[in-house]
């Protein structure tokens, strides 16, 4: 026992001289030295690059709360996540919750199995809904339901070999001979590299990507169906929201400078540019009435070149045939030469 103690204490001696020779409270405290400049760095950088305080670019509106709960209900649904919608609806009192999550649910049961690469709910959606999508774009329903039996096709030569394949293109291809025959050859093609796809030219063919963008067409397809967009309108306002913001502190800042309040103006000074992936359709809207057009009040073309909403134009000209100047620029014009301006892509 008295040994034992002897030689503990010993090895404890040892061990503690070479700890003091490797000096390692010295490395400790250098290495977290490092640690720590880099983390406070990193702090005044996170202050630098945000804005903590946003409230300067937020505006005076007054939210009508039910309203935007509903949103808030809606979007939860659009985007999957039905027991959270299910409470949110619950304990905030959404009215109509049982409607609002409705129409996705459908949507959202054949997604999941798309992505389970099973394609019977999605085809047979397609089969059922097809007059409808039709009504609303004739090639784009057509070309909607081959994509889905292109990749019914290629899933089933992958599982269940070339016999198979070649049953279902048999039952399945002949419709879209007209308008996918290139495609439904290149689909033959693929029989004879049953063994090796993928160093076949048809290897793009069997990309997983396509699984992918036929849930993409799946849920673009069910939602236009829906009358709903397809991304949730709530992401879409959130995203518009935080790509403006810096623009809009900035807007703020210099307004502040000239003693103007961004918050209670009517209108923005200026027109942000957003990027095309927040441009879903054209509108005119009528520069003098601020209203958007309609088929009885449709735009129409000055001479000039600039254009008003016809019942602006009407009450410029007060209601007569007599010349009249263009709110724009000092040009004259006459209501009888302004030309009905059609935009094929605004509503
Ligand atoms: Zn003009």
């Amino acid at each position: 026992m008295l040994a034992g103690r002897d030689d503990g204490a010993k090895v404890a001696a040892e061990l503690h001289a070479r700890l003091q020779k490797m000096d390692l409270i010295a490395a400790v405290t250098s290495q977290t030295k490092e640690v720590h400049s880099v983390v406070n760095k990193l702090g005044k950088s996170v202050e630098k690059a945000f804005v903590p305080d946003v409230c300067a670019a937020t505006r005076d509106v007054k939210f009508d709360e039910a309203t935007l709960n509903g949103v808030i209900a809606q979007h939860l649904f659009h985007t999957g996540k039905f027991r959270v919608g299910e409470l949110f609806v619950q304990e905030a009192g959404v009215p109509g919750g049982e409607a609002l999550k409705e129409p996705f649910t459908a949507l959202h049961e054949i997604l999941a199995q798309i992505h389970a690469r099973n394609l019977a709910p999605a085809l047979a959606w397609a089969d059922a809904h097809r007059k409808e999508l039709s009504a609303r774009d004739e090639r784009g329903a057509e070309a909607f339901e081959f994509q889905l039996h292109r990749l019914q096709f290629l899933h089933t030569l992958q599982q269940h070999g070339a016999v198979a394949a070649l049953v279902y293109a048999r039952a399945h291809f002949t419709r879209f001979q007209a308008s996918a025959l290139a495609d439904i050859r290149r689909l033959m093609g693929c029989l004879c590299w049953v063994r090796r796809p993928m160093a076949s030219p048809y290897a793009d063919l069997m990309a997983p990507g396509h699984w992918d963008a036929a849930a993409r067409e799946f849920a673009r397809q069910c939602c236009g169906l829906l009358g709903q967009s397809c991304e949730s309108p709530l992401l879409v306002a959130a995203a518009a929201g935080s790509v403006a913001l810096p623009t809009l502190l900035k807007m703020a800042a210099v307004m502040a400078a000239q003693g103007q309040d961004l918050r209670t103006g009517e209108q923005l000074p200026m027109e942000l540019e957003l990027g095309r992936e927040f441009v879903f359709h054209s509108v005119f809207a009528c520069p003098v009435s601020r209203e958007q057009s309609t088929p009885e009040n449709p735009p129409m073309l000055l001479p000039c070149g600039h254009a008003l909403a016809k019942q602006s134009l009407l009450k410029i000209a007060k209601n007569s045939g007599r010349p009249f100047k263009c709110p724009y620029c000092p040009m004259e014009a006459t209501p009888g030469v302004c030309r009905h301006i059609f935009f094929p892509d605004a509503q």
